[in-house]
Formats: C-alpha cells, structure tokens, sequence
C-alpha cells in the first residue's frame, strides 16, 4: 500500500504539477469502494464483538463485490478464519498478506504470530489420531456401533435361511414322462423331497455381515465437532 502511494507522489511530481515546496504534498489515501469498505469496517467490528462467524460471512460479502479489497483485509481475514477453524484458508490468507505487504506492512508482527498458530494447529491435526486433516474429530459410526461391519437380513432368502427348490420347484418330485407316455414321479434328489433347499447365499444364517457402507469398514466416522487433540473432547 505504501509503496503503491509513495509511487503515486512521484508520479505527480514528476508530470510537473505544482507542488508548494512550503507545504509538502500529502498523498491522498487509497480510494476503496464505499461498499468494500462499509463491509470491511463491519467485519472488523464482529471481529472486536468475538462474532468471527458473521465477520467470515462479511468478509465473504467484500470478496465477492469483485472490487480493488485493502490489503490488510487479508490479515483480519486469515485471523477470522483461523478462530473458526478453517486452518487452510487460514494459511492462505496471512501468507497473501505478507506477501503483498512484505514487512513494511502495518500488521506485519502480527501475521508473523499467527502464522506461526496456524502452522502449530496444522502440526498438532497431522500427529493427532482422533481428527481427521480438516481437524474434525472422529466419533463412532452409529450405523455399525464401531464395528465397521454391518449384518443385514438375507436379501436372497428375506431372513428365512431356506429357499424354494430350484430342481422341483418345491413339489418335492420330478416328473418325467417315460417312452410309453406314462407320468414317472421320482423324488427330488436335491431337496431329499422337502421341496426347498438351505439358501445358499447366507447358508441359512438369514442374515449376511459385510463392510459397514457408512464408514466403509473403519467403525468411525468424521463429525462437526472441532478436535482438542485430546484423548477425552470437552
Ligand atoms: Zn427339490
Ligand atoms: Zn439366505
Ligand atoms: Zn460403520
Ligand atoms: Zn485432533
């Protein structure tokens, strides 16, 4: 920003306008957008307030005007984020800040500070094993109760572990006719004539276990709870 004002001043002294050599030139601030920065004031102030979920929501608000932002937005913006946990975008902001600001910059302490939190945070989800990379931790599956197996009822059979005789169709006896046109009834040798047989998809469990389609087998699953990287989450 000062950079940007220092060059605007030179600009104009060099296009030979007159400057009175009594009264030195000051450069006039940076014209923002009145929206942006009606916008920017209004985060700032949930910020101070501690809603850091309605200053995310204005801030969004100033980025999606599409305008020329202030660039110490990114600094308060990377803070907001980071207070409601979106780590990564965290990250990304307060590195946008320092590099645009370099270390002239008026927050320049600042960001250095919570990059170094944000850096922290990331270090602690990466050794934590109850949070997954995101930092949300990890609860039990209730589809499964943990068990990342799930036991559903015989599809083949409907639970009844017994199905109808595929060879006689449940009469229990085959029927052929003989050369002479006479009806022979034998008993059917795959169901001992009881005309059905045990299903043979469960094997007549009724019920069939498998991966839990929930958690895919791992009995856990990510909730919205933030993670303490704790053993016991408050
Ligand atoms: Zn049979
Ligand atoms: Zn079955
Ligand atoms: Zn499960
Ligand atoms: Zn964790």
């Amino acid at each position: 920003m000062k950079k940007v004002i220092f060059s605007f001043a030179i600009l104009i002294s060099t296009l030979g306008h007159r400057v009175s050599a009594q009264a030195p030139a000051i450069p006039p601030p940076p014209q923002f957008d009145p929206e942006v920065v009606a916008l920017v004031d209004k985060a700032k102030a949930q910020m101070e307030a501690g809603d850091y979920e309605g200053a995310n929501r204005t801030f969004r608000k100033a980025l999606a005007t599409k305008q020329v932002l202030p660039t110490s937005m990114s600094y308060f913006f990377a803070k907001t984020l980071y207070v409601i946990h979106q780590n990564q975008n965290a990250k990304n902001f307060v590195e946008k800040y320092l590099q645009l600001a370099g270390r002239s910059g008026d927050y320049y302490e600042e960001a250095i500070t919570l990059k170094k939190l944000i850096d922290d945070q990331f270090e602690a989800i990466k050794n934590c094993e109850y949070c997954n990379l995101s930092g949300y931790r990890y609860v039990v599956c209730d589809n499964c109760n943990g068990l990342g197996v799930t036991v559903e009822t015989c599809y083949n059979c409907n639970g009844n572990g017994y199905v109808t005789c595929p060879k006689c169709l449940g009469k229990g006896v085959l029927i052929t006719t003989t050369p002479f046109g006479e009806l022979l009834y034998t008993s059917c040798d795959l169901c001992d004539s009881k005309g059905y047989i045990v299903c043979p998809v469960c094997h007549g469990e009724k019920e069939l276990s498998g991966r839990c389609p929930v958690c895919l087998g791992s009995g856990k699953k990510v909730s919205n709870i933030i993670c303490n990287h704790l053993p016991e989450q408050k």
